[in-house]
């Protein structure tokens, strides 16, 4: 009997981590390669486990196991016959199992396409045929054909030697099946399965595409950049202002890093609000880009990612997912619109965008870019440490000036008698901006009828039984009903209030849906078309809705915060922010910086064409220095305020927020887990009194939302320090956690997006 040895007699193992997300399985498990199968670290196997098979990814290969030889079972194949998750990216996924604190199965499943896992999709072929005999022999045999025309026209288009698919042979040829068939048998020709791609259509307009001479910043910022891409990577925070030109900086990067023969990947918070970015760069690089977007198909997604692992695809587009794309020797990565929300994952594992472009930059020797207008008040300070390279451009192209901006107190609107959502003023340049033929914005950061829907005599709210949140009203001949903007739960709203039985129940506060009636009513002949969830969930709804307005057959663009990423139209003169407080009223100690971000890029909108822009902010609080800083567009002088406040009031960068989160369908069982992990962390704090006198404040709460989505919540909010100790302290408190309470649901978050 012969023993599977090779390799001087060894025998060879591998490492594998099996796809299922339990405690007891996160380590990986010894198996043995059988003779013959050749594997590499990366690859993806199927193997037993148990009674079942189980696919599982290689971590590593090693030549001895310290385990009983008898134990171990071999891999029973490759599911791939090259690794899914190149060196780099297993490599990412261990560091980012370790820092996280999670199983590395769940780290790997970010790194390839979730249709490939369990052999949801599969490679499409095709079948396709080949001459076996010379090429004169061919003319030669379709010639002395008699009978059989069909075989003497295959001969005839074969005998070129190429590779021709039988879809192709049959527009020539009518049902050239048989006859393949027949001459395969008489070794004529040979028949084989092909690899073929699903390639995605283009469904934006192709744009006109314009060299600049590029400006004085433009070239600034680049010599920066470009010896990075050619050397051994940067760190950069590209801090230009709305219409500075920040597109074409990288659009010029990444033709440089191709032509170096590097890969790049860009991304962009949301793919359908950038159709104008994407439409550029497949002008420009063809086939070399891919885009990544949520509308592709399984097998689209399946067959770009695989165009990319191949090296075919080597410019990647796509929100924050596509910064794990298999992208051969990566040169750069671009993360535009840096401070949006959307770089922060809220699916399980967390992780922001940005880190990872940053780890991937260091370990594969990359550049990294961080383009804003408003960067977050995190990566600035990292900028001003040192930690990045700060590029400023501060003026817009072409010397078109910024936007002049107006602000509007609608408490004097109210005691003027006008209860509408339009001031006089934006009702007047609304008129202006109709007459002469130009284009506005309007945004409204709500969207439906209603905000909320109450009773006049007890004051009670209707709240979605879910979740906790009061429900908006959406007005429509179809809809009428009331919903819940967290769940999607919709009811009719109801005649007499539940909780008294008054017959006084009152809509409050205006949605996007109300602002666009009152625009129509106050000024019937202009036409208007409205952007936000509602208007957008079907598909290519964002491509419809921008194109309508990019033609002109609309005058006003009304919008929630969708409408202030990235969009550049140049007909817009006017921006109306309908109500400015809106969102710096939330419970969060991020709200003064969202509300300066959204009203800059918003403002920024406005302009950006030959003809200068104006701008009219309506705010209950003309006087908050937020709403100044923005209406000068002063970044500056918002962040040395807002980095000050931060600093008085101990929030980050200063400090760390982290948060255990429990959830239960039972309240009771969420309150008794929070107590049982808070009474945990105090235990742990008196066993290791250093970490104690690193968190500043732990408290077990309610959140504000306190049911979600029919899960009761509770939460335990720890402001700490952060310290060399933070990585082992927090290590430590997941483990109690995952160790002790097993039946609940507990997720953990650093400086989490919302605390809601
Ligand atoms: P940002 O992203 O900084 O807000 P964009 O990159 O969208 O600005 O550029 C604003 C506009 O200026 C776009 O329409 C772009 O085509 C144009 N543009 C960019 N660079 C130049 C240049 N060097 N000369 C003239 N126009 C330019
Ligand atoms: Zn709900």
């Amino acid at each position: 009997m012969v023993f599977s040895t090779r390799k001087g007699g060894k025998k060879v193992y591998c490492q594998v981590i099996i796809d299922i997300i339990h405690e007891n399985v996160a380590s990986p498990f010894t198996y043995r390669i059988p003779a013959g199968m050749d594997l590499e670290a990366g690859q993806r196997v199927a193997v037993p486990f148990g009674r079942q098979e189980k696919e599982g990814i290689i971590l590593e290969l090693t030549e001895q196991s310290s385990l009983d030889e008898t134990r171990i079972r071999d891999v029973l194949r490759p599911l791939e016959d090259y690794p899914a998750i190149p060196g780099e990216l297993l490599a990412l996924a261990k560091q980012m199992a370790e820092e996280s604190h999670c199983p590395l199965a769940e780290t790997l499943r970010l790194m390839m396409p979730a249709q490939m896992r369990g052999g949801r999709v599969h490679v499409k072929t095709e079948r396709a045929a080949r001459l076996l005999i010379s090429a004169e022999d061919a003319i030669l045999r379709a010639e002395q054909e008699k009978r059989g025309y069909k075989r003497a026209n295959l001969l005839r288009i074969l005998a070129d030697g190429k590779l021709h698919t039988v879809r192709e042979l049959s527009s020539v040829v009518n049902e050239p099946g048989e006859t393949l068939k027949k001459m395969a048998a008489d070794r004529l020709i040979e028949i084989s399965e092909e690899e073929t791609l699903r390639i995605p259509g283009n469904s934006f307009a192709p744009q006109e595409e314009t060299e600049y001479t590029l400006t004085q910043d433009q070239k600034e910022a680049l010599e920066e950049i470009l010896p990075c891409i050619h050397g051994k990577g940067g760190k950069f925070l590209l801090h230009g202002v709305t219409g500075s030109g920040k597109t074409e900086v990288f659009m010029a990067a990444v033709r440089h890093s191709l032509m170096l023969g590097k890969g790049s990947v860009i991304l962009v918070p949301e793919i359908a609000l950038t159709p104008q970015m994407v439409s550029w760069f497949r002008n420009r690089f063809g086939p070399v880009a891919a885009v990544i977007h949520s509308r592709l198909s399984a097998g689209e997604r399946y067959d770009e990612w695989r165009r990319i692992r191949r090296g075919d695809a080597r410019v990647v587009i796509g929100a924050r997912s596509a910064v794990f794309s298999p992208v051969r020797n990566l040169g750069l990565i671009v993360v535009d619109e840096e401070h949006e929300n959307t770089y922060l994952s809220d699916h399980h594992p967390r992780y922001d965008a940005r880190d990872i472009a940053l780890k991937r930059c260091v370990r594969e020797n990359a550049t990294m870019i961080l383009a804003s207008a408003t960067p977050s008040i995190l990566s600035f300070a990292k900028a001003r440490r040192g930690d990045y390279v700060l590029l400023e451009m501060p003026r817009r192209v072409m010397n078109r000036p910024l936007p002049e901006v107006e602000i509007v107190d609608m408490r004097e609107e109210l005691e003027n008698g006008n209860r509408t959502v339009l001031s006089g003023e934006l009702r007047k340049a609304l008129k202006e901006c109709a007459v002469c033929g130009e284009q506005a914005m309007l945004l409204m950061n709500r969207r439906g009828y209603n905000s909320f829907v109450s009773c006049r005599s007890c004051g009670y709210v209707v709240k979605c039984p879910n979740c906790d949140i009061s429900m908006t009203y959406h007005m429509g001949s179809t809809d009428g009903m009331l919903r819940c903007h967290y769940c999607g739960y919709a009811a009719p709203p109801p005649s007499v209030c539940p909780e008294c039985g008054g017959r006084y129940i009152r809509y409050f506060g205006a949605g996007t849906q109300k602002v666009e009636e009152e625009v129509r009513k106050l000024l019937p002949g202009i036409s208007t078309v409205r952007m936000d969830y509602d208007t957008t969930s079907g598909k290519d709804g964002h491509g419809k809705i921008l194109e309508e307005f990019r033609s002109g057959r609309a005058n006003v663009l009304i919008g929630t915060q969708m409408i202030a990423k990235g969009l550049d139209f140049p007909r817009v003169t006017l921006v109306g922010v309908i109500a400015a407080d809106m969102t710096l009223n939330l419970p969060d100690y991020r709200s003064r910086e969202r509300t300066f971000q959204l009203l800059t890029q918003v403002a920024g909108r406005a302009g950006r064409g030959e003809r200068p822009g104006r701008v009219i902010i309506q705010t209950y609080k003309p006087d908050d220095p937020v709403i100044g800083y923005a209406a000068r567009q002063d970044y500056r002088s918002f962040f040395e305020d807002e980095f000050r406040r931060r600093r008085r009031s101990l929030y980050p960068p200063f400090t760390m927020l982290a948060r255990f989160l429990a959830e239960s369908s039972k309240e009771h069982a969420a309150c008794e887990a929070a107590k049982i992990l808070e009474e945990k962390i105090h235990k742990m704090i008196a066993v290791h009194p250093a970490w104690g006198k690193k968190i500043l404040l732990i408290t077990n709460d309610t959140p504000s939302v306190k049911v979600l989505r029919g899960r009761y919540r509770r939460h335990i909010v720890m402001k700490m320090l952060v310290s060399p100790e933070t990585d082992e302290m927090i290590g430590a408190m997941t483990e109690t956690a995952r160790e002790t309470l097993p039946e609940t649901e507990i997720w953990f978050e650093v400086n989490p997006t919302t605390m809601m």
